[in-house]
């Protein structure tokens, strides 16, 4: 089985009847890039710029910044790498940057804290073009937005950063910004966000615990947290034709995109980008190999009005156990 895995490497992510879909990765550490590589990722997703700030005692300066993020470009180039900018807060606080709060979930998190810290945010920005110079594959891509104001201020410094690098002599363009749905209340607002950015990237992961109001991390209420709910997969039907409406590409980087049930519901939903750690992506383009898109297209239609996620999760497995 791995070498029948290993050989789709190098194969398209279509279906039987040619419907092509651009699978990608999550990275953190230069490990995952290395394995993902080989696996034969259209590129990175998602890059968690938090993981190597977490392995560190102290804010990893410009410099450290711009070596770490052109390991990254360097190695996918001519491949995309999308970059979402520091997402601390939540279940992710830094050791020498503690936040404490008794909601953490729906406190000071991601864009929140970098746009009232926009020294820590121009760093960022700024290493990540600094690195892009002549490789030019650098996407970069906000958390936790909850509004259009925040992807204003956040494009304003981004902006900022880089007409400064310009006077300063690098010759590089402006990356493509994109914009992470994660809150319910950017799910109500894709048509606007998605006018305003050159892409959109769901977070299925965080939308899932706010519109089920289920922390992600408590283990007493994982039970109740299915990202198979219908609130759930009616969001994400909304999402991506709100955002074609606009004429902007969407992508996935949650979880469920690299589950091979999640990811037919999601193809036949219309996403045009999956991104998936790299251990899910040959099974998850096993399993887009071998369906047609009228399939999954029933399946979805079958599931999406069914009344909850149970019902959804066996439908879905007796669906895939059909696939032998
Ligand atoms: C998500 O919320 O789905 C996501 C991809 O980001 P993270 O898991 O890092 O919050
Ligand atoms: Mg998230």
């Amino acid at each position: 089985l791995t070498r029948n895995l290993d050989h789709t490497a190098s194969l398209p992510a279509e279906t039987t009847d040619g419907h092509r879909v651009c699978l990608l990765v999550n990275t953190g550490l230069m490990a995952d890039v290395v394995r993902s590589r080989e696996r034969g990722a259209e590129g990175v997703g998602l890059f968690r710029t938090e993981v190597p700030f977490l392995l560190r005692d102290r804010f990893p300066s410009e410099e450290e910044q711009r070596e770490i993020y052109r390991e990254q470009l360097e190695c996918f180039a001519p491949l995309p790498v999308t970059m979402r900018t520091l997402d601390i807060g939540g279940d992710k606080s830094l050791a020498y940057f503690p936040i404490e709060e008794t909601n953490p979930f729906l406190g000071w998190r991601g864009i929140r804290v970098t746009l009232d810290h926009p020294e820590i945010f121009l760093a960022q920005v700024r290493a990540m073009m600094k690195a892009s110079q002549g490789l030019d594959n650098l996407r970069i891509m906000l958390p936790m937005i909850s509004g259009l104001s925040e992807l204003e201020a956040a494009r304003k410094l981004i902006e900022r950063a880089y007409r400064e690098l310009l006077e300063e002599g690098y010759a590089i363009n402006m990356p493509p910004l994109g914009v992470m749905v994660e809150v319910p209340s950017a799910v109500y607002q894709v048509r606007e966000l998605a006018e305003h950015a050159d892409f959109i990237s769901v977070g299925s992961n965080d939308l899932t615990q706010y519109l089920l109001a289920v922390d992600r991390s408590n283990s007493r209420v994982a039970n109740i947290y299915h990202a198979l709910h219908p609130a759930v997969l009616r969001a994400l039907q909304e999402i991506v034709n709100a955002a074609h409406a606009a004429g902007t590409r969407v992508g996935i980087c949650g979880e469920l995109a690299g589950e091979p049930g999640g990811a037919l519901l999601l193809v036949a939903m219309g996403y045009d980008m999956l991104s998936m750690n790299a251990t899910n992506l040959p099974r998850v383009k096993a399993t887009l190999r071998a369906v047609q898109q009228a399939d999954m297209q029933r399946l979805l239609q079958q599931v999406i009005c069914m009344d909850c996620a149970e019902k959804i999760e066996s439908a879905v497995n007796a669906y895939l156990l059909s696939l032998g």
